[in-house]
């Protein structure tokens, strides 16, 4: 064989081999799961279809006659159960009956008045300030989009789902509270601990038109059968769909 063909052989092999590393390392790369394994559509059809049956008629359960009380609401409920908020804000909203009314609250009154929900000075601070900027930015209405409701101060993406989800049916995300945060890793939908990467994780997998009711439905199941100690998988109609390590059957 010439000597130039022979140099030339024996550069493509050098350079075959050089290749083939970065192949493999590419096939790695390519094999990480990007979705938690449970999110297969059908399965994650069969867990919609599974929730409809038992909680057709899941809503939200904090006491409300409109947007705005809902928000106040939603604000108290941080760290607090909805049965203590609902009794507070039974007396509460009878008081103060819109957002100029909260606006021009007294502060100290208003922090005992909702001093059984807990972190009161700062959910005081909130539910005037987002009183006062409902007032003088958005004309005394809660407004219907995202990016406008999140200015409101104590106002984050979890409130803000309650809100546009619950008083106006806009589908503006997945409402992820500590029992979505739960069920949903606990059921492989998710791989995620960060409230918002859930979110982002659990829009990719549940349909749009769901994403209201299934926030309601799956909260409704921590509160009653996927508890967060000693979840009652006896009970649960989810339990052939569900492989959490912590199932208690
Ligand atoms: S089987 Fe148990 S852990 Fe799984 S969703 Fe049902 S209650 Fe929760």
């Amino acid at each position: 064989m010439p000597s130039k063909l022979k140099k030339k052989k024996s550069a493509q092999k050098r350079l075959q081999k050089k290749v083939k590393p970065a192949r493999s390392a590419r096939a790695t790369t390519a094999a990480k799961p990007v979705r938690a394994s449970g999110t297969d559509p059908q399965r994650v059809a069969a867990i919609l279809a599974k929730l409809d049956q038992a909680y057709p008629n899941a809503t939200c359960e904090l006491n409300h006659k409109n947007a705005f009380e809902l928000l106040i609401a939603t604000i108290l409920s941080a760290q607090c159960t909805d049965v203590r908020v609902n009794q507070v804000t039974e007396t509460l909203f009878k008081k103060y009956p819109d957002a100029k009314a909260f606006a021009y609250a007294n502060p100290s009154e208003l922090e005992q008045e909702i001093r059984p929900t807990g972190f009161f000075r700062n959910k005081t601070k909130s539910v005037m300030g987002a009183s006062k900027a409902i007032l003088d930015k958005f004309g005394g209405e809660v407004p219907r989009t995202m990016e406008e409701i999140l200015t409101l101060p104590g106002v984050a993406r979890k409130t803000a789902n309650v809100v546009l989800g619950t008083a106006y049916g806009i589908p503006s995300g997945v409402v992820v509270d500590t029992h979505v945060q739960r069920i949903t890793n606990r059921l492989d939908l998710t791989r995620n601990e960060d409230p918002k990467k859930i979110e982002q994780d659990l829009m990719q997998v549940i349909p749009k038109d769901k994403w209201i009711l299934f926030s309601h439905q799956i909260i409704w199941h921590g509160r009653r059968i996927c508890q967060a100690r000693k979840p009652k998988c006896v009970e649960c109609n989810l339990e052939s769909l569900c492989y959490a390590k912590d199932k208690t059957i």
